[in-house]
């Protein structure tokens, strides 16, 4: 069965928490999705138990720095083993062309030449583009591009062990065009960027964001049976979980998760 690592449940602009971005677990074994805004991810992957060694798959969604800056530690601590010998076999990160370009481009300037060197090598690039599929630790994931008119970004689906499909949306509210990719999870990892009640403070809409509401009303029409809600503001932290579940409770009937960060979900 595998679970989920929450490692951040932050939007970009946090300071109590890390920004959003998990692990997902099978068998020992991580699947990394976004990397948060920077070091931090060094301190939550040690928090959460998670070694480097035991992370051989990365997920970059977009380009946003909340999202990529902490892939440059990845790259440094993963490469840094590697020279070390204590990293057995590659790290292979799935993302698109315009950030394995960046991303390339930040190693570069920011690491060691012989990190460097592991770029192409054991540090392997997989180019996604809208439907492109590949097997992740045994799971088939199928990329698609969530209609952002920010920056390209791409969310996923990946099928469980027991069959149920799983969705990351990325950062962005459910786009209705890619509904066919969408259509049938089990479970969906979505943001919600704030209540319903608290849209004039932090305005999720001008920002291309969603609030607690918008999300378990799409949730209950979607079908949804499990839904994550993250990416959120961190001023009200310390009653997020009581209040943003009320409010998605009122709406969708079935289990909401609005975790903590280093909370861990297990995804039966
Ligand atoms: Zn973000």
């Amino acid at each position: 069965m595998e679970r989920l690592h929450v490692l951040g449940t932050g939007n970009a602009a946090v300071t109590r928490c890390y920004n959003t971005c998990f692990a997902l677990e099978k068998q020992g074994e991580y699947l990394l999705c976004d990397a948060g805004g920077g070091n931090g991810i060094l301190h939550q992957l040690k928090l959460a138990g998670i070694g480097f060694g035991s992370i051989h798959h990365f997920i970059i969604t977009h380009a946003h720095c909340d999202h990529l800056l902490g892939a440059v530690w990845v790259l440094r601590m993963v490469g840094t083993a590697m020279k070390g010998g204590t990293y057995q076999g590659q790290l292979h990160i799935y993302c698109h062309r315009s950030i394995i370009e960046g991303l390339t481009a930040m190693a570069k300037l920011m690491l060691p030449a012989a990190i460097n060197a592991f770029l192409g090598d054991r540090i392997l690039f997989h180019p996604v583009e809208d439907g492109v599929q590949e097997q992740i630790m045994g799971h088939t994931v199928t990329f698609f591009d969530i209609g952002s008119t920010k920056l390209l970004q791409y969310g996923f689906t990946l099928l469980l062990t027991g069959g149920q499909k799983l969705c990351c949306l990325g950062d962005e509210p459910y786009n209705p065009a890619c509904a066919r990719w969408v259509e049938g999870s089990s479970w969906l990892l979505s943001e919600a960027f704030c209540l319903y009640e608290h849209r004039e403070i932090f305005k999720p809409y001008e920002k291309h964001h969603s609030t607690v509401m918008d999300a378990a009303r799409l949730a209950q029409s979607l079908g949804i049976a499990h839904l994550v809600l993250w990416h959120t503001e961190d001023k009200y932290l310390d009653e997020r979980k009581l209040l943003y579940t009320r409010e998605a409770r009122s709406e969708y009937s079935g289990d909401v998760y609005v975790p903590d960060d280093l909370e861990v979900i297990s995804l039966a």
